[in-house]
């Protein structure tokens, strides 16, 4: 975002008051904290709201394919390193269905790309999108398959080359807001046009450097396409961690616009391919997809995104509440532990290996572990009997007790002292729990 003063020298400082500022310079000021829209100056040149609106923009463009609740937003990025602030748009990941294995296996693809999914500490980790690649098979069974991806739920990418089929592919699943892939130099005018008819995201690439690349970002800036994503070359992991950094830093500390644009990777099925996925989620894919995607690697694959992209500054957290593990009755345990997601899933998935049903209180400690929490004053005695009231324990389980976790043992007598409960000492590690859960059943 520009400076007051940035902005200042681009309004037209007859202090009007129009925008219900005294002065231009205050408006300047409301406009640089992005506390008022531009529009409210009516007065401001065409010349100087371009200006503007191009100094605000983010220096990575967010770029969205798909429609609906599984629609991925790429791009939008800040920063280079992730410690520095967060990572905001996970790397789309997608599974290429080529026309040259026929109709048949495309649909097979598709519908294991939609089934590649699971939980991980509260969160559904999914490939989330699937490519169409039309190569050596035929035009037909190729529109069969977008036809059939169009009816399912994943955001599709059109990888086809060829404008006037990709035109009729893109009418296929126009309700999907498909991304078309690719402009090339050799293809670039009639990709563009039709990028830029049917409102679509468009990949740019196919190209031997990055000088080319500026070179066809600034032909799709010239033929009117804003959404846009770079396809760097990739010949290894060492040129693909290049360029992925150069574009990420030319963008990002440079404001360099042509480079300010998402990027995908194109992979294989190889043992390097499966390096390169890896290595371009950490740096700086945002999108990559590939030929094959087993179970053994996309979920270790999802994993490291899920990672990489959580905000290291915010825990990842449950809502606090009283969760029934296994089928619960009211003469089954209760025990408490904190929100943070690692904690509560580790303690439940311990829970569960006792095969006694319990009830498991969550007491909000903003995403603490127990030690944690217990010596930054947010789990105490006061905290965890307001949740024991707030979640109605006493009205699920009738045993009368909690058990706490043996770190926290000194809580017990005040504890006891607010809920009139019996408060039992559980082991230090969570890993004693079925052990401690057995002699309770
Ligand atoms: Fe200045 Fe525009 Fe506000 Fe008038 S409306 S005071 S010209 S910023």
């Amino acid at each position: 975002m520009p400076t007051a003063m940035e902005i200042y020298k681009l309004l037209p400082k007859t202090n009007c008051g129009e925008c219900k500022f005294p002065t231009c310079l205050a408006f300047a000021m409301q406009l640089a904290n992005q506390k008022v829209s531009l529009e409210a100056c009516p007065s401001v040149s065409d010349e100087a709201k371009a200006q503007l609106e191009e100094s605000g923009a983010p220096p990575i463009r967010s770029v969205t394919i798909g429609s609906g609740e599984l629609a991925v937003k790429m791009g939008d990025e800040t920063q280079l390193f992730r410690h520095d602030k967060t990572f905001y748009n996970p790397t789309v990941l997608g599974l290429i269905a080529d026309d040259s294995a026929g109709l048949e296996a495309m649909r097979t693809r598709v519908d294991d790309a939609h089934s590649a999914a699971f939980e991980r500490v509260g969160q559904i980790l999914r490939v989330d999108s699937v490519a169409l690649r039309h190569s050596s098979g035929s035009e037909e069974d190729y529109l069969e398959a977008v036809k059939a991806a169009a009816g399912k739920e994943l955001p599709i990418v059109l990888m086809c080359e060829d404008a006037a089929l990709a035109a009729k592919a893109a009418d296929a699943c126009a309700d999907k807001k498909p991304l078309l892939y690719r402009a090339t130099g050799a293809n670039f005018d009639a990709m563009a046009e039709l990028a830029k008819g049917r409102s679509l995201p468009l990949v740019v690439g196919g190209v031997a450097g990055l000088d080319e690349l500026v070179e066809l970002s600034e032909r799709a800036k010239k033929a009117g396409l804003s959404d846009v994503l770079l396809e760097p070359p990739i010949d290894s992991s060492g040129k693909m961690l290049e360029n992925m950094t150069v574009i990420r830093r030319a963008a990002i500390k440079s404001k360099f616009r042509p480079l300010g644009f998402p990027t995908i990777a194109v992979l294989g099925s190889s043992t390097a391919d499966k390096m390169n996925a890896s290595l371009g989620v950490m740096k700086y894919a945002s999108a990559i997809m590939m030929e094959e995607m087993p179970r053994d690697f996309v979920y270790p694959l999802l994993a490291l995104r899920q990672n990489i992209y959580t905000d290291p500054q915010v825990p990842i957290q449950v809502k606090p509440g009283l969760y029934p593990v296994g089928e619960p009755t009211e003469s089954s345990p209760v025990m408490f532990t904190t929100n943070f997601s690692l904690t509560y899933f580790t303690v439940r998935a311990d829970i569960e290996k006792s095969k006694v049903p319990a009830w498991l209180l969550v007491v909000d400690t903003e995403g603490q572990s127990v030690m944690t929490a217990f010596a930054a004053g947010k789990m105490t005695p006061e905290s965890v009997a307001k949740a024991v009231d707030d979640f109605k324990v006493k009205e699920k389980s009738n045993r009368n007790e909690i058990i706490i976790p043996g770190m926290v043992s000194r809580m017990s007598g005040k504890l006891n002292e607010l809920t009139d409960l019996k408060v039992t000492v559980g082991p230090r590690e969570s890993s004693g729990l079925p052990k401690m859960m057995k002699s309770l059943a």
